[in-house]
């Protein structure tokens, strides 16, 4: 079957020489505006000859880190120091990030749930389907940067994943390595059915992901890592020709689905160890107290494994299905 083309239009030729800034036009017929678009910020750097860099950033529009380091990097990049090109896409789900959502506004779409996507879906498919057949195919290189958002919280690390072709997975760490967050990840995922992961690393590419923090802000200590990262990120792919920013790492490993503890009731979540912390398997990661009359014991959620405290639910109050926490090993 043979797809209709991609709805979206970059304003800017994407091979243009030097520094191109300009938008990804996507059409969006709505009540206020009935041959309107969604106008998603694009910059291309292009240098001398050398591999290609995809950098995004806010495929859940509530997570901050990737948006400030790449809205920064595309500003300051110079292309005279570039060995090829590199592509920044720094709020890529649009209409999530101007809402402040993790999912958009229009269509409810979670990106990172929906590739490869498609070009006669919804707003967030077509933004899928965009990446998944114009810029990844251009790309050797993919970053995309994640935080929590609103209602998790991360230790701040860089990702790769286990990947049956162990050559690029080799690349992958190789490049999280690079990247030099305070945590580097051998990453499992509960939900891999329509992520961006997926779809890039079964186009061959080196992908690397993070969680750099979380609860829908940034911190001055997590954008500094972000920023720090994505240029190391660059020195490493031979692109941007400066000296490296290293700084130590600790790998951690997710071995199974006993990295995460789930709530079975709602309530009131009180941490018991903090993000970072050395948990013991059989012990309290956090207590949910019941809120709904006195009197009651609160429910103690335990690791599963010895290690590390990776994640953990953010807000407050706690839902039933929620994730409370996770807990990696490090190596
Ligand atoms: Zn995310």
């Amino acid at each position: 079957m043979t797809l209709p083309p991609a709805p979206v239009t970059p304003t800017i030729d994407l091979d243009a020489p030097g520094a191109s800034h300009g938008f990804l036009r996507l059409p969006h017929s709505r009540d206020d505006s009935a041959w309107g678009s969604v106008m998603i910020p694009i910059a291309v750097l292009r240098g001398g000859d050398g591999p290609a860099a995809l950098l995004l950033g806010g495929s859940h529009g509530d997570e901050y880190e990737g948006p400030i380091a790449l809205f920064d990097l595309a500003r300051s990049l110079d292309p005279r120091a570039l060995a090829g090109t590199v592509v920044i896409v720094p709020a890529l789900n649009l209409p999530a990030f101007r809402a402040g959502t993790r999912t958009s506004p229009i269509d409810r779409g979670n990106l990172n749930r929906s590739f490869p996507g498609s070009p006669t879906g919804g707003v967030t498919q077509k933004i899928a389907d965009y990446v998944t057949r114009a810029l990844l195919p251009r790309a050797d290189i993919v970053l995309d940067v994640h935080s929590g958002g609103r209602t998790l919280d991360f230790v701040p690390f860089a990702a790769a994943h286990l990947l049956p072709d162990k050559a690029q997975e080799a690349r992958a760490t190789a490049a999280v390595a690079a990247f030099a967050a305070p945590f580097s990840m051998q990453m499992l995922e509960i939900d891999a059915v329509g992520m961006l992961d997926t779809t890039a690393e079964a186009m061959g590419k080196c992908f690397v992901t993070t969680e750099l923090g979380g609860g829908g802000t940034a911190r001055a200590e997590t954008a500094a890592i972000a920023r720090r990262g994505v240029r190391n990120l660059l020195i490493h792919a031979g692109i941007l020709n400066a000296a490296p920013d290293p700084a130590p790492t600790r790998w951690l490993d997710m071995p199974s689905g006993d990295c995460f503890t789930f709530a079975e009731d709602a309530g009131l979540l009180e941490p018991v160890v903090d993000l970072g912390a050395p948990v013991r398997a059989g012990r309290p990661v956090a207590r949910i107290h019941r809120t709904d009359r006195t009197g009651l014991a609160p429910i103690e959620l335990t690791a599963k494994l010895d290690g590390l405290l990776a994640a953990r639910h953010f807000p407050g109050l706690v839902q039933q299905g929620d994730c409370a926490a996770v807990v990696a090993v490090p190596r």
